[in-house]
C-alpha cells in the first residue's frame, strides 16, 4: 500500500487550532485585549461593530512591533513571551502560546498597524484567511491597532451557530469587564455600532469597579486584605443585605487573570453562611497573587479554570478571610427569629432607600404645604404591606380601568364551571379547602379536583399579560410618585434593552440612567413594594436566557413577570381567594397546563378513588 500520511497545509493547520481558539466574536476580543495589556499598553480603546460581527478592532499604545516582529506575529507559535519550557513556570504575560493572531488571521480578514518607539515609520500588514495581501511602510503613532473583519467568512456554519448580537455583545461586555477589572491602572473604552458603552479612566481597584457597575456599588462593598506566605488576597466583597438573584458580580482573578472556581466559590459560600437570604448570591471582586510556580498554568488558553498546588489553605484562608472582613465591618445583619417577616417589605426592596421625590418630577409640590409631602414621604417608605399581605393586592387590576372585561371572565368562567361544581359552589367554606399552603381542592359533582396554587396563578396572570400585551390596553397602574430602584450598569443595560416589551406589560418608565431607575406606573397585577424584587428576577431569568427574537421577547417577558407575581407555594390563601382562583383558572384558554408545561391540575373522578381504596 502507498503511503497515504500527508503534513496538512499551515492555512489548515491554522483554521483547526483558531476553532479551539476562537469561538465567538468575545474569545478575539479576549485574546486583543490580553495582547494590548502584554505590550504594557496604558490606554486600550475596543470598538464593536454589530457584536463583533462586522469589526472588533483593538487600539492600543504599547510597546509595539517592527516591522519583521509585525510579519512574524501572524504565524503559528511565533510569541515574544517565552523562549524555553521553563519559562512557562515564570509567566508574567497573559499570552505564551504565540496563536492567537495565527488563529484569527485564518479565519477573518485581519489589518495590522503598529509601530515601536524606535522607528519613524511603522507597519500595516492586511491579511485574508493566513494570507498576506500586503504589507506597506504607514505613518501611525506608537503602538498597534488590530481590526478583525468579517470574522467565520470562511466557515459559514461557525459563522451560523452564533446567537443574536445581544447574546454575543454580552458575551464581549463580560470579556472587556475581566480584563477592565484586573487592569485599573490601564485606561479603557468600549464603543458599540458609535455608542459608547465604558469610557474607563486609569484608577484604583475600587474606583474601577464602580466605574464599571455604577456609583451606588460603592456603598456596598467590603474590602478584604489578607497576605499570607501562600497567598495573597486583596479585592471586595459585597455585603449580604445586597445580594442578588444573579450571579453577574462574582470575579476571582489570579496574577491578575480572570478564573472561575467552583472551588473558591464554595469558600466564599460557606463565609457568607447564614447571611444570605435562599438563592442569592453576593458579589465579590477577589484577587489573589500566587507563586506562578505554584499554579498550573498550562491550561487551554480560552479555558478559565485553574489548579492550585494549595488548594486546600487557600480555600481556608480565603473563607477565613471573608468571615473576618464581613464581621470587621459589621455587616452582618441581627438575625432575630421572632421577628415577622411577613410584615417586612421583601429583602432586596429593604435597602433601596425612600427617596424623598425630587422636585422636578412632581408637578404638584407645594413647598407650603407640608402634610401633602410627609404623605408622599410615607407611601414611599413601605409601598404596601409585603410579602403574603400583597397577595390581596393582585387583584388589584380588578377594580381600576378593565372592570367591565374581567366580570365578563368572571361570568364566562361560570359558563365554563357550571357542572364541574357541586350546587352549593356560593359558599366557597364547602367543598373547596387548602391543602399545605399549596393545593386548592375542591369537590366536583364526579369526584374532585387538586390544583397546584402556584401553577395556576402563574398561567392566569401570563395569559393576562399576553392579552394586555396584544390588545393594547395595559393594566397600569400610575405611581403617585415615581419609583426609584438602583440597579447595576450592567443591570440597567439590559433594563434598556427591554424597556419596549416591559413597558407592553404595564411597566412605565420615567428614566432608566446609569444605575438609577424611575418608574411612573407599573403592571397592577404587582405591588409597588415587589417591584424591585420582580425586576431582579426579570433580569436574572433574562441574563441567563436571552430570546433570540423580538416577537419572543414579549411572550418570554409575560413568563418571568407572570411567574415572578404568582402566588407562591406556602402562601395560605383565604375562601374567597381560593374561589376567585379557581374561577380565573377555568377562564384562561389553557388552563390545564402552566406555561412551562407542568400540570396546573389533577382530576380524580369517583372510578379513580374507587380503585385506588381497592
Ligand atoms: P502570544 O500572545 O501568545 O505571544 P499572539 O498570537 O497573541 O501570541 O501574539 C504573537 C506575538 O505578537 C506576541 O508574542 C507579541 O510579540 C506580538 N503582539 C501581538 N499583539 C501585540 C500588540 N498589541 N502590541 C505589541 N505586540 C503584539
Ligand atoms: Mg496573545
Amino acid at each position: 500500500m502507498s503511503d497515504i500520511i500527508q503534513l496538512l497545509p499551515d492555512h489548515v493547520a491554522n483554521q483547526i487550532a483558531a476553532g479551539e481558539v476562537v469561538q465567538r466574536p468575545a474569545s478575539v476580543v479576549k485574546e486583543l485585549l490580553e495582547n494590548a495589556i502584554d505590550a504594557r499598553a496604558t490606554r486600550i480603546n475596543l470598538l464593536i461593530k454589530d457584536a463583533g460581527k462586522t469589526l472588533i478592532q483593538v487600539s492600543d499604545n504599547g510597546i509595539g512591533m517592527s516591522t519583521t516582529d509585525a510579519r512574524l506575529s501572524f504565524e503559528r507559535h511565533a510569541t515574544s513571551k517565552i523562549k524555553a519550557a521553563e519559562d512557562l513556570f515564570r509567566l508574567k504575560t497573559k499570552g505564551f502560546r504565540g496563536e492567537a493572531l495565527a488563529s484569527i488571521a485564518a479565519i477573518a480578514h485581519v489589518d495590522l498597524k503598529t509601530k515601536n518607539a524606535e522607528e519613524d515609520t511603522g507597519t500595516v500588514i492586511r491579511l485574508k484567511g493566513s494570507r498576506v495581501e500586503s504589507q506597506e511602510p504607514c505613518v501611525t503613532p506608537a503602538g498597534t491597532v488590530v481590526g478583525v473583519k468579517n470574522l467565520f467568512y470562511n466557515i459559514p456554519a461557525r459563522r451560523n451557530f452564533l446567537k443574536s448580537d445581544a447574546v454575543e455583545k454580552r458575551h464581549i461586555i463580560d470579556e472587556f469587564q475581566r480584563v477592565a477589572l484586573a487592569h485599573p491602572q490601564v485606561a479603557f473604552s468600549l464603543h458599540h455600532n458609535d455608542s459608547e458603552l465604558f469610557q474607563l479612566h486609569k484608577a484604583n481597584q475600587r474606583q474601577r469597579i464602580v466605574a464599571i457597575f455604577g456609583g451606588k456599588t460603592n456603598e456596598k462593598l467590603v474590602p478584604v486584605d489578607e497576605e499570607t506566605e501562600v497567598v495573597t488576597i486583596k479585592g471586595f466583597v459585597g455585603k449580604p443585605e445586597f445580594a442578588k438573584r444573579t450571579k453577574g458580580e462574582q470575579f476571582f482573578f489570579v496574577n491578575n487573570r480572570f478564573v472561575k472556581s467552583g472551588y473558591l466559590h464554595h469558600a466564599v459560600s460557606a463565609a457568607y453562611e447564614g447571611l444570605l437570604q435562599d438563592k442569592k448570591h453576593p458579589a465579590y471582586f477577589l484577587f489573589f497573587e500566587v507563586d506562578a510556580q505554584s499554579i498550573d498554568i498550562n491550561i487551554h488558553p480560552t479555558k478559565t479554570e485553574i489548579k492550585f498546588d494549595d488548594e486546600r489553605a487557600i480555600y481556608a484562608i480565603l473563607k477565613s478571610a471573608i468571615k473576618h472582613s464581613l464581621g470587621q465591618f459589621n455587616v452582618s445583619p441581627s438575625l432575630d427569629f421572632k421577628h415577622d417577616s411577613a410584615l417586612d417589605t421583601p429583602y432586596a426592596y429593604r435597602d433601596r432607600k425612600p427617596e424623598v421625590p425630587k422636585i422636578e418630577v412632581n408637578r404638584d409640590f407645594n413647598p407650603f404645604n407640608d402634610g401633602a409631602k410627609k404623605r408622599g414621604a410615607r407611601s414611599f417608605d413601605r409601598g404596601r404591606p409585603g410579602n403574603t399581605a400583597s397577595w390581596e393586592g393582585l387583584y388589584s387590576g380588578l377594580n381600576t380601568k378593565n372592570t367591565e372585561e374581567f366580570s365578563r371572565i368572571e361570568f364566562e368562567s361560570e359558563a365554563v364551571t357550571g357542572d364541574l361544581f357541586s350546587e352549593d359552589e356560593e359558599s366557597p367554606q364547602t367543598g373547596i379547602f387548602q391543602l399545605q399552603k399549596k393545593y386548592i381542592v375542591s369537590a366536583l359533582k364526579e369526584g374532585m379536583l387538586i390544583i397546584h396554587q402556584h401553577r395556576a396563578h402563574y398561567r392566569i396572570l401570563y395569559e393576562e399579560f399576553l392579552k394586555n400585551i396584544t390588545v393594547k390596553a395595559t393594566l397600569s397602574q400610575q405611581l403617585l410618585f415615581p419609583l426609584t430602584l438602583h440597579f447595576s450598569t450592567r443591570e440597567t443595560k439590559m433594563l434598556y434593552e427591554i424597556k419596549n416589551s416591559l413597558e407592553q406589560t404595564g411597566f412605565d418608565f420615567s428614566t432608566i440612567e446609569e444605575d438609577e431607575v424611575k418608574i411612573n406606573g407599573i403592571p397592577s397585577v404587582i405591588s409597588e413594594s415587589e417591584v424591585g424584587v420582580v425586576l431582579d428576577h426579570v433580569l436574572a431569568d433574562w441574563e441567563h436566557d436571552i430570546p433570540e427574537n423580538k416577537h419572543k421577547n414579549t411572550k418570554f417577558l409575560a413568563q418571568i413577570l407572570a411567574k415572578n407575581a404568582a402566588i407562591k407555594t406556602g402562601t395560605p390563601l383565604n375562601a374567597k381567594e381560593q374561589l376567585s382562583l379557581i374561577n380565573r383558572l377555568f377562564a384562561c384558554k389553557e388552563s390545564g397546563l402552566s406555561p412551562e408545561n407542568e400540570k396546573v391540575f389533577l382530576r380524580l373522578n369517583a372510578e379513580d378513588l374507587d380503585k385506588k381504596i381497592m
